[in-house]
């Protein structure tokens, strides 16, 4: 007999409890051995003015367990809530965010009958960081960061995903044609780690032409590893094919802490009725005990669940032509329960592994290497000015030029507009200018002290420029570390 996983569990809103129920119960009668600790998290704690939506007592049980099956939660409108979701992610360090899609014809019409895909998205980073400015009248910014540790991490996780589970491919899909500095670092990430795991086929997509395919021909993919926007999307789109939302679980995993909840709301339209499908958060829950290392469990799980569904046994949701018995939630737990230890007829029947993705039994994700010589080489300056022509702000500029840094160029949202603009261009109030250090003596080049940025900075107060932020040009061990301008 196992010694019994202690997991944090949240009953959560709506259908929550209904459906949190009837997957342990499913859990109990298949003999996972778990010890359940209840929290509190969602709409009641919000209201009770924790804008975060959960405890300090849960946060204690979190970092305690480690494990965490989710119910989903209602997030009140307006009031300025925080997600829970983008909160327990980003405290707990959970980067890789897995969403199984699998079609389920003929019983969950779909038009992709062999569509079974895994979806691995970055979970922490890019636009998600939540960094954003107003820094003109007309002009917004979020930043979008891309980091080497949290690439190597999503990489790594992704190809010992593929492996552990028999999958043959992992796809990755950026935007680097476009973005060749932060797509263009985790696609060669990707490229970096894919050469550890030669079994595995690997291919890139842009991700435009790729949604496109997946949305068409979903059965060319087998794991996609992606950006935490792109993810987002593709992973609703990818849901969505199957033929049904409300089947579809999904892990979050970190190096300490795993999350596993359904990928549907708390659908307070039929809470309390007896109508929910809990068969989203049962397949999380399949995930988890996998991830606790209770594969044998989670097959007896998945297999019982498999044949429910080819029995024609449906909630309301998936009723149709092969729907032969109609039942609510607690119907579809007990028809579950009582088809533990069958194996489906139709559908391949699955035996999970107690291979280990977990990062505690592995490798280390990320060792962070020496540091690159860096040498700062220039400096962007942001300005604010409205009404005036690239040419009247260029010779303003020109003349704050200092002997260690000058204009160089200037564009507005990123395309150059002087030297040599086009009048066609649009110009808006923010203006990046383009200061290089200049060669001093025989050197080709001159790095640019911090005292050399003061001092311009200096220049451009004196007459009253509206400067919003700087960015320094850097080189690492030589190799530029920023964009050209559009048209440079
Ligand atoms: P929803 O997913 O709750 O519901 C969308 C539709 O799908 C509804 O018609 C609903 O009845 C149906 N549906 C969802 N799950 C079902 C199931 N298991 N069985 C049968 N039918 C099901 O999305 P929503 O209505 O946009 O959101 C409701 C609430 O859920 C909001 O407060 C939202 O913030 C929250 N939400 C929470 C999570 C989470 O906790 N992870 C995720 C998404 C939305």
């Amino acid at each position: 007999m196992l010694d019994k996983t202690p997991i944090t569990v949240a009953r959560g809103d709506g259908i929550g409890p209904e459906i949190m129920d009837a997957t342990l119960r499913i859990l109990q009668a298949a003999g996972a051995q778990i010890d359940v600790e209840t929290i509190d998290v969602g709409e009641a704690v919000y209201l009770s003015g924790n804008s975060a939506g959960i405890t300090a007592a849960a946060w204690d049980s979190l970092r305690s367990t480690k494990v965490f099956l989710k119910a989903p939660i209602t997030t009140p409108q307006g009031g300025g809530y925080k997600s829970l979701n983008v909160t327990i992610r980003k405290t707990l360090g959970l980067y890789a965010n897995v969403r199984p899609c699998v079609a389920y014809a003929p019983f969950v019409p779909t038009h992709f009958p062999k569509m079974d895909v895994v979806i691995v998205r970055e979970n922490e980073e890019d636009l998600y960081a939540g960094i954003e400015h107003r820094q003109t009248d007309e002009v917004f910014q979020c930043l979008k960061l891309i980091t080497r540790p949290g690439c190597e991490k999503i990489m790594r996780y992704a190809f010992e995903y593929a492996r552990a589970h028999g999958r043959r491919k992992v796809t990755c899909m950026t935007k680097d044609n476009i973005m060749k500095m932060t797509d263009g670092l985790f696609h060669k990430v990707f490229d970096e780690i894919s050469a550890h795991y030669p079994d595995i086929k690997v291919e890139h997509y842009i991700i435009d032409i790729g949604t496109a395919r997946l949305a068409t021909r979903p059965e060319l993919f087998d794991v996609i590893v992606t950006p935490n926007l792109y993810g987002d999307i593709i992973s609703d789109v990818a849901a969505e094919l199957t033929g049904s939302i409300g089947l579809g679980g999904s892990a979050n995993i970190g190096e300490h802490v795993a999350m596993f909840e359904a990928i549907h709301g708390s659908a307070p339209d039929i809470a309390g009725r007896d109508l929910a499908n809990p068969s989203g958060l049962l397949l999380a829950a399949v995930m988890m005990l996998v991830h606790i290392r209770q594969a044998d469990v989670a097959s007896k799980v998945h297999n019982a669940w498999l044949r429910a569904i080819e029995d024609g046994v449906h909630t309301a949701d998936l009723a149709g032509e092969h729907t032969l018995q109609r039942v609510g939630t607690v119907g579809f737990g007990a028809a579950v329960v009582a088809r533990l230890g069958q194996k489906p007829q139709h559908f391949n029947s699955v035996a999970y592994e107690n291979a280990d993705v977990a990062p505690k039994n592995r490798a280390p994700l990320y060792v962070r290497p020496p540091p690159a010589k860096k040498e700062v080489v220039g400096v962007d300056i942001f300005v604010h000015a409205p009404d005036v022509s690239p040419d009247y702000l260029a010779g303003l500029l020109s003349a704050l030029s200092t002997p260690a840094c000058k204009l160089q160029m200037i564009t507005n949202r990123g395309v150059k507009v002087w030297p040599g603009g086009f009048p066609e261009t649009f110009c808006t109030d923010h203006w990046r200018c383009r200061f290089m250090g200049q060669p001093v003596g025989a050197e080709t080049r001159h790095v640019v002290s911090n005292h050399d940025i003061v001092e311009l900075m200096q220049a451009l107060a004196a007459k009253n420029v509206d400067v919003i932020k700087t960015e320094n040009l850097c080189t690492f061990d030589g190799e530029r570390g920023f964009a050209l301008g559009q048209g440079q």
